[in-house]
């Protein structure tokens, strides 16, 4: 608490945003910090677009407004410098993983319970800067070890094929791993029935951005692969995993602090030219974080002491949706026309659709959610979480 205070000081001392007002509103228990990797606003209209042209949960929540993303030098930013603004509050150059103290650490110094959860790789740069210090997100065998030795979140979720050994480090440092959703259930219910399990290392295997690993067609990572290293390969989705992230984290009675990134979109908007249908899997994966968003606000209810922000890092391919050409407009799973505007850099012998400095959106709902009601920037986060 006086950790807080000095720290909230000093920042209002150098006068940056987010200091004008002084009044604390209560506190929550519980914040859970979901960003949407790739999430701009025309990202948004193709989920409600599919959903039938109906808002999507978080477009329900009481304050919402838009946050600028750009880097320390101004310039598009990637998920990296993105997420340590979030996490930090520090505007850093692309790349860069968190120089400063994090969200995560914050909220473990307070006594609560913390997780990162993500649908792609786990030492990917959005969970690495909220529960890793490295110079690079390159640098992801720094990161592992950072999560593991240093900040060691309760909960480290997603994807870790190209770790070699990932799970036998995370056993090592006293994580229970488990390593498909069958066992994530079992896991689950073996809290429901009063076993203590305080830390969990979820490597569910494929790296989604690897070929061979996802289907062309919907761009979800395969359910199966023939590789005999990774038993069970039933790689959750995303709802599924925050939902028992949920169960996992809540044995804390001082609460929990839980970022979750939905990564798929941005992967998506990415590779869009080399999918065979882009769009649709765009505003399939927008509705399964539509799911998973459902799913917490439903938690949220017997649990109402929860801060839940839903937000973006940036926004990727330079989306632009066509109404006019959409003539299943206002129907069910319907898959909205669109081109994708950003252009290219090239990988290797494919080609990538850029990031652009489109503004994304804020949603919140809870205790303390009425700090999101205005425009800001994506540094301003820390102080606006930090002060409830
Ligand atoms: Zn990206």
């Amino acid at each position: 608490m006086e950790k807080k205070i000095h720290l909230l000081g000093l920042l209002c001392l150098l006068a940056l945003p987010g200091c004008e007002h002084t009044s604390v509103a209560q506190k929550p228990k519980n914040i859970i910090f979901v960003i949407v990797d790739g999430m701009g606003p025309e990202q948004v209209k193709a989920g409600r677009v599919f959903l039938g042209n109906k808002p999507l949960s978080f477009e329900q929540f009481p304050y919402q407004s838009t946050v600028t993303t750009h880097n320390i030098d101004g310039e598009v930013t990637d998920s990296a410098a993105a997420a340590t603004a979030m996490a930090t509050g520090q505007k850093v150059k692309n790349r860069a993983i968190s120089p400063g103290k994090t969200l995560l650490e914050y909220f473990k110094d307070e006594g609560k319970s913390t997780g990162i959860v993500t649908n792609t790789l786990l030492t990917d740069a959005t969970p690495a800067a909220f529960a890793a210090h490295a110079q690079f997100r390159s640098d992801t065998q720094d990161i592992l070890k950072s999560y593991l030795e240093q900040t060691q979140p309760n909960l480290i979720a997603g994807a870790d094929e190209p770790e070699y050994l990932a799970q036998v480090k995370a056993s090592k440092a006293n994580y229970q791993v488990v390593r498909s959703g069958t066992e994530l259930r079992q896991l689950v219910r073996d809290i429901q029935s009063g076993q203590k399990i305080d830390h969990v290392y979820a490597g569910f295997g494929m790296h989604p951005l690897i070929p061979g690993h996802y289907d062309r067609k919907t761009a979800m990572p395969l359910a199966v692969t023939t590789d005999p290293y990774f038993a069970g390969q039933d790689l959750p989705k995303i709802s599924q995993t925050a939902e028992a992230a949920l169960d996992i984290l809540s044995q804390n009675s001082n609460g929990f602090f839980l970022m979750i990134e939905s990564g798929l979109v941005d992967w998506i908007g990415h590779k869009n030219s080399e999918l065979e249908n882009a769009n649709e899997a765009l505003a399939e994966e927008m509705a399964e974080t539509d799911r998973m968003v459902q799913k917490i606000t439903a938690w949220t209810k017997s649990h109402p002491d929860t801060l839940l922000i839903v937000t973006a890092d940036h926004e990727t391919g330079g989306l632009k949706i066509d109404d006019q050409k959409t003539s299943c407009l206002g129907q069910a799973g319907c898959v909205p026309s669109a081109q994708w505007t950003s252009g290219f850099y090239p990988i290797y012998t494919e080609k990538y659709s850029m990031h652009t400095g489109v503004d994304v959106g804020v949603y919140a709902t809870g205790p303390g959610a009425e700090a999101f009601a205005k425009p800001m920037d994506n540094t301003e986060f820390l102080v606006k979480i930090l002060r409830q």
